[in-house]
Parts: structure tokens; sequence; C-alpha cells
């Protein structure tokens, strides 16, 4: 059993890094054109979410793999800039760090290939550091970056001791195994992730409650569908329903909205705060994040998160 008084959370998931080429117009099959520069930004879900709680002042460590090559340094390099903890980032020398490949064109339009690569090898070795570290820990955030069976036992181990599950099912990968549900203490998908894994469409509140009460179905105790600029709706275990309007704010760039949520949300339980005033911590955390650009580096801090939601009192 982990002792409440811990104040310290655990990041399972992946690092890439990605390479962003802007380009005036997406190439077509076997075309060759002229892109205007390239971006190298540090990324991953895991990643992402283990910067913005500790950006939000919160004692975080990051479990997880890069290749033994310059990406792999750079990835932690950046991460314990940031704050985080990084001694449990197994760097591998069999295979190369994740990256993903975005070419952007001038309207906005994407195209975008990942390659997982070290984070596709996250196994055994990764899961004993991380269960090493759970006696020290109350929170534990996944999301799906990774392999499906690592963060199942993750989520395992965990649960039998007492530290707090949440899963940030991203990218969906529907269907999920039933026996995750049951381990999972919280989960945030967006709307298409509700839609597709609780298997109907997620247009509006109403089906969005649906869709959160059809996962507590499944065992979860709480379930967190965020709406982005139409905010969230959750549904418990418990029977209980909410809803709640986003923070106003001027988004500029909606990309790592969800990962700041989770940081914020995470980083509001991991103080002790309740249910709905971590919502709110995270909402405004994810209202922060798309009024800047980039991922990590639209990452809001502590002061801004405080003055946001002092501002809407
Ligand atoms: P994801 O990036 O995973 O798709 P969302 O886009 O739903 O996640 O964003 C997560 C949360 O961030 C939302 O529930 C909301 O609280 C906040 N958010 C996102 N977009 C906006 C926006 N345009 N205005 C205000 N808050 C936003």
């Amino acid at each position: 059993m982990s002792d409440q008084s811990n104040k310290y959370a655990i990041v399972f998931g992946s690092l890439n890094m990605d390479l962003v080429a802007t380009v005036p117009r997406l190439p077509l099959p076997g075309e060759t054109i002229l892109g205007d520069r390239l971006l190298t930004i540090p990324g991953g879900k895991g990643a992402n979410q283990a910067v913005a709680l500790a950006k939000l002042g919160v004692p975080t460590a990051i479990v997880g793999r890069v290749g033994a090559d310059s990406f792999g340094t750079a990835l932690c390099e950046q991460l314990a800039t940031a704050g985080v903890e990084i001694t449990a980032i197994a760097s591998d020398d069999s295979v190369a760090s994740g990256v993903a490949l975005i070419a952007v064109d001038t309207q906005g339009e994407n195209q975008i290939i990942v390659i997982p690569g070290a984070n596709g090898q996250v196994g055994q070795p990764d899961l004993d550091r991380l269960i090493s570290r759970l006696p020290q820990a109350n929170f534990l955030l996944l999301q799906l970056e990774i392999p499906l069976a690592a963060v199942g036992a993750a989520a395992q181990a965990a649960h039998q001791q007492g530290v707090q599950v949440v899963l940030d099912p991203a990218p969906v990968r529907a269907p999920l195994p039933l026996d995750l549900y049951p381990l999972v203490d919280i989960l945030t998908p967006n709307a298409i992730e509700a839609s597709q894994l609780a298997g109907f469409p997620v247009t509006d509140q109403k089906s969005a409650i649906a869709a959160a009460q059809t996962l507590c179905d499944r065992g979860v105790q709480t379930v967190i569908v965020t709406l982005g600029g139409a905010g969230i709706v959750w549904a418990t275990a418990a029977g209980t329903i909410g809803q709640l309007a986003a923070y106003p704010v001027t988004a500029i760039d909606t990309v790592a909205a969800g990962d700041a949520f989770n940081g914020g949300l995470v980083a509001a339980l991991v103080d002790g705060l309740p249910l709905e005033t971590a919502l709110r911590w995270g909402m405004a955390a994810g209202a922060l994040a798309t009024t800047q650009v980039g991922a990590q580096a639209s990452l809001p801090d502590r002061a801004a998160v405080q003055t946001l939601l002092d501002s809407v009192r």
C-alpha cells in the first residue's frame, strides 16, 4: 500500500522526437518538394505529460525507453531541464529513439508518420524499474503509445499497491482488453476516443455522458470525456455525473491540450484536492496550452494556472 503522505507522480510512457517540416503544400506520392524549415521538437505523450506535471511543481519521474542516439540524449536532457526525474529512462543500443515525421502546410494541414522505435520495445525491464518506484508514488499516469501489454501490467502493479491509475487512452486502440478497465481509477478520453471505446458516436454533452457511463460500467471509477472548447463531462461508478464549460481563452494551437489537461488534473489530485477542483485544474491547464504554439513549450506553470482559476472565480 502506498503511503498516502506521498506526493509523487510517475509517468510510464513514450518519448518521441518530433521532426516538423513546414512546407508550402503536402507532397504527392512519389513527389519531392522543397520545405521551408525543419524544427526538432521533443514530444511523445508520456514525456509531454511528465513535463506538464513537473511544470506544475509536482515531483515527477518518467519511466520509458529511448535509443542510444543523439535524439535519446536530447529527449532526456529536455526532460531533466523541465524538472522531470529521468533516472528510470533506459537507453537501448539495439533500437532508435521514437520519432514522429510531421509535414505541416501553410493551411495547417499535416501528414504524420510515427516510428515508435524504443517506445515499441518497452517491456519487462521497464516494468521492473517502474515497480521498484511505485512504493514512493501515489499516482501513475499512463497513455497508449507503448505496448498495451506493458500498460496493462503497469496498471495491475499500481492497482495492487494502492497507487491511483490514470489512463489517457490516446492514441485510441479499441477495443481495450476488458480486464484493463477495472484497474483504472480515472480514464480521460477525448470525444473521438470515448466514441471508439464506447462503440457509439459522441457528438455532444449528452452522448459524451452516455459514453462515460458505459465505460464506468466496464469497471473504471471515474471517466472524464474532454470536449475541447466545449469543456468536459464526467461520470463515476458511484452514479454521479457532471459537466463543466471550458475556460474562455483565445485558442491559437490546440496541440498538447489533452496532455496539459492530464497534467493539471493529476497535479491537483497528487496535492490531495477533491475531484471537481482537480477537474478545474486540468481544464485551466488545457485552456492555457491552447494559447501558445507548441507541445511542451505551451504547457503552463503553476502560477499561470492559479491566475486563470482565480480570474474566473
Ligand atoms: P485532446 O487534445 O486530447 O483532444 P481536448 O482538445 O479535449 O483534448 O482538450 C482538453 C481540455 O483542454 C478540454 O477539455 C478543455 O478543458 C481544454 N481546452 C481544449 N481546447 C480548448 C479551447 N479551445 N478553449 C478552452 N479550453 C480548451
